[in-house]
C-alpha cells in the first residue's frame, strides 16, 4: 500500500467522522461493501469526497458548450470511484442513464419532501424501489454524460412544486432533519407523504418519460455530444 493511498485513507476517515473503524478492519484482499457507515445525525456530510464546490448551482457559463446556462445543481469535486453517500432517509425512485446527467441516482426523500439526484457516476449500487438510509453508499463518481472531467453534480428538487431548491442549502439542513426524524410528528409527516407520493409507481416501472423539471427536459433534447471528458 502507498504512502497516497494511505493519506487518501486518513482523510476519508477524518472526514466521515465514525468511519474509522472500518478502516482499521481492511484486510488488504477483502473489502467488505460496508453499506451503512455511521453517519453521526447531527453532522453535515457532503454526498462524496471533501464536499470542495467546483460549480455552484444558479446561472453560468457551461464549461462544456461554452454558452449561457442554468445549473439546476452543484457540483462536488470526487476522484473516479468514490463512494457516493446516501444522506437523508428515502426511496430510490430512478437509476441508470439520464441524458446530460450521465448514470444518476434519483432518491425521494419523504420528509422534507424533495427528490435528490447524483449525477455523472460511473457506477450505481442501488435499485428502484429500494429504501436506502443515512450513510448508505449509492453510486460511485466518475464522468458520464456532459461532464468535463469526474465530478459529482448534485440536485435538490422540491416533490409538490418541482421547483430546484439551493442544494448547498439543503446539504447544511439535512442534519435538522435527521433530527427532526425522531420526533413523531416528522414520521407521520414522512408516512404521509410516502403515500401520496403521487408518481412513485410511474417512476419504476418507466425511466424513460419520467417527468423531469423544465430546464432538464431542454437540456435532454440535446444529442450527447461530449462524451469524451
Ligand atoms: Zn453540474
Amino acid at each position: 500500500m502507498n504512502a497516497g493511498l494511505l493519506k487518501l485513507m486518513a482523510v476519508s476517515a477524518a472526514f466521515l467522522v465514525g468511519a474509522q473503524a472500518q478502516a482499521n478492519n481492511f484486510k488488504g484482499y477483502y473489502s467488505p461493501q460496508v453499506l451503512v457507515s455511521q453517519l453521526r445525525d447531527d453532522c453535515t456530510y457532503s454526498p462524496v469526497g471533501m464536499g470542495i464546490v467546483t460549480s455552484k448551482a444558479g446561472f453560468r457559463v457551461h464549461p462544456v458548450t461554452g454558452r449561457g446556462d442554468f445549473h439546476n445543481g452543484v457540483d462536488l469535486s470526487a476522484k473516479l470511484n468514490d463512494k457516493v453517500y446516501c444522506l437523508l432517509d428515502g426511496m430510490v425512485t430512478r437509476v441508470g442513464w439520464r441524458g446530460n446527467m450521465g448514470v444518476a441516482v434519483e432518491i425521494y426523500h419523504p420528509y422534507p419532501n424533495v427528490r435528490t439526484i447524483v449525477g455523472h457516476l460511473n457506477a450505481y449500487a442501488v435499485m428502484p424501489g429500494t429504501w436506502v438510509t443515512r450513510g448508505r453508499v449509492i453510486g460511485y463518481a466518475g464522468t458520464t454524460g456532459r461532464s468535463t472531467g469526474v465530478h459529482v453534480h448534485y440536485t435538490v428538487i422540491k416533490e409538490d412544486t418541482n421547483e430546484y431548491i439551493e442544494p448547498l442549502m439543503f446539504i447544511k439542513q439535512v442534519p435538522s432533519y435527521v433530527m427532526a426524524l425522531r420526533s413523531h410528528q416528522a414520521q407521520l409527516a414522512s408516512s404521509v407523504n410516502m403515500k401520496n407520493f403521487r408518481k412513485f409507481d410511474t417512476k419504476l416501472i418507466d425511466t424513460e418519460t419520467v417527468d423531469l423539471p423544465e430546464g432538464e427536459k431542454e437540456k435532454e433534447k440535446t444529442p450527447p455530444a461530449s462524451m469524451e471528458p
